[in-house]
């Protein structure tokens, strides 16, 4: 590729032996500028390789902010005391003087040129280990694997030029596919599922236990069985870095970018790697993390759920009865409690045997339930007897919804008695507000009152708290 060189010469000797120079030499393309407004117009455009500024006479006109980052060569003229005191005043380190010749300039220009690349390589490291010890910062002092992860992409995508930057995990214990636990494009896509059929490099990764580098997916073979898939995406190079815990590779990064012609550079290889190091435990932590997620949600649902039939318990109608005689209360809202006991129930046990009876709950239990709102409450209250809480219900309510879940129970067919009707129950209602209910316990000790009627009027029905009927 060819250098851009931008320059400004008044001295005319000295300008003919640039003009001859650059003549000669195909690595270069010389601007020549005619005025200062010019050089400063090309400088800007073209961020330059090298300025060459004649001295005196141009290279005063140049304000130092003005070539911040690019090196200049001062051509030193014939009057060469006068010259030399602008140099020196200009700060400027390189300087030739015409006569030294062809070689002496290349040399010098070559030199100036690798100067500004030295101090960019400079630049570059020194933001690479910022971001690293931003890193080992976050990791020391954040107890969120996400945030880390989150924090590993969204800092490479801001240092490397990718169009895809995500960190993968790769379960143990699974295959054939990974999951994006982390994504710079946006931090809630997360446990997007990818099929490692469609991801061969990630496979080899995985496989390999070594980097994989895919300088141009059009070409590399690895890609030949996806190629179709990935070519309207404009992916050009690939870059899968494994995170190895205990020998075993937990997870990728995964780095797509769509530059024509650069594939990623050693630096940037190093520099993903060193983040992919440093992110394993986050990696292994976030693991841990969803499964004690997973375990605590189904340890808190078991805690409020019944083990034989499956809806809530005692406890949990308990805690929610409270909640809601409390807003009642508070916001003079009505409150129904509807308690069943199966009728006859000992006779399953004595015809089908215990085994068939709990099964028989279990149908009960679960029948119920699908024919209640979402809103209202449903539990065992023990053995055989089962209680609801209709939120937001007065009497009317819940005599109708009774009367309906009373239909809906003796026409049920149970499988376990081989899709035999037969089942009845006898229900107890009781409502709030009521002169007679005042705490919680009291609703369901006059639900059991009607109950205990319902039973004792020949069973199958339903029966209101007499207190309350009154
Ligand atoms: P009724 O209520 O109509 O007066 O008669 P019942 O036979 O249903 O009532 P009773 O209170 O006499 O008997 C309740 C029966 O429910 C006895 C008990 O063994 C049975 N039972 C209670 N809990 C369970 C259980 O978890 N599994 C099984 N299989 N049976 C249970
Ligand atoms: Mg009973
Ligand atoms: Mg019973």
């Amino acid at each position: 590729m060819q250098q851009e060189i931008v320059i400004y010469e008044k001295d005319k000797k000295n300008l003919e032996f640039l003009k001859g120079f650059f003549k000669e030499k195909k690595d270069y393309v010389a601007i020549f500028a005619k005025d200062e407004k010019s050089l400063q117009r090309e400088v800007q455009r073209r961020t330059p390789a090298a300025i060459v500024l004649g001295s005196p006479g141009c290279i005063e006109k140049m304000k130092p902010s003005a070539v911040a980052g690019c090196p200049v060569i001062a051509m030193v003229s014939d009057n060469i005391i006068e010259s030399m005191r602008c140099v020196l005043k200009s700060d400027i380190e390189c300087y030739l003087i015409s006569s030294s010749g062809n070689e002496e300039f290349d040399r010098k220009l070559k030199m100036a040129i690798n100067k500004k690349k030295w101090l960019e390589n400079i630049y570059s490291e020194k933001k690479d280990l910022e971001a690293i010890v931003e890193l080992c910062y976050l990791v020391s002092s954040t107890l969120d694997p996400k945030e880390v992860l989150y924090f590993v992409v969204r800092k490479i995508a801001s240092i490397i030029d990718v169009t895809r930057c995500s960190m993968l995990s790769i379960p143990l214990d699974e295959k054939r596919y990974a999951y994006v636990v982390s994504t710079f494009e946006d931090p809630s896509k997360t446990s997007i599922k990818l099929d490692l059929k469609k991801y061969p490099e990630i496979r080899r990764a995985i496989n390999t236990k070594n980097i994989v580098v895919i300088k141009d997916a059009a070409s590399d073979p690895l890609m030949k069985e996806v190629r179709a898939v990935i070519a309207p995406l404009g992916i050009r190079s690939i870059l899968v870095i494994p995170v190895v815990f205990r020998n075993a590779v937990i997870g990728t990064l995964f780095l797509r970018t769509s530059r024509a012609g650069n594939t990623f550079t050693d630096r940037e290889i190093s520099l993903c790697n060193a983040f992919a190091s440093a992110s394993t435990n986050a990696l292994y932590n976030s693991f841990l993390f969803e499964k004690l997620e997973t375990e605590k949600t189904k340890l808190e649902k078991l805690a409020i759920t019944d083990y034989l039939t499956g809806i809530y318990n005692i406890r949990y109608f308990y805690h929610r009865l409270e909640q809601e005689f409390n807003r009642a209360q508070r916001y003079n809202t009505p409150l129904s409690c509807i308690m069943f006991d199966i009728d006859h129930f000992k006779k399953i046990n004595d015809t089908y045997g215990h085994k068939v009876g709990d099964i028989v709950l279990r149908e009960f239990a679960q029948c119920v339930r699908r024919h209640t709102r979402k809103t209202d409450v449903f539990a065992r209250y023990g053995g055989e007897e089962f209680i609801l809480l209709l939120t937001q219900t007065s009497h009317k309510g819940a005599i109708a919804e009774a009367e309906r879940l009373r239909m809906i129970i003796k026409d049920y067919r149970f499988r376990a008695l081989k899709n035999k009707r037969g089942i009845t129950a006898s229900i107890g209602i009781a409502f709030y507000p009521h002169k007679k209910i005042k705490t919680p316990d009291n609703i369901i000790t006059l639900a059991d009152n009607a109950l205990f009627s319902a039973k004792a009027n020949g069973r199958d029905r339903i029966m209101v708290s007499p207190e309350l009927d009154r």
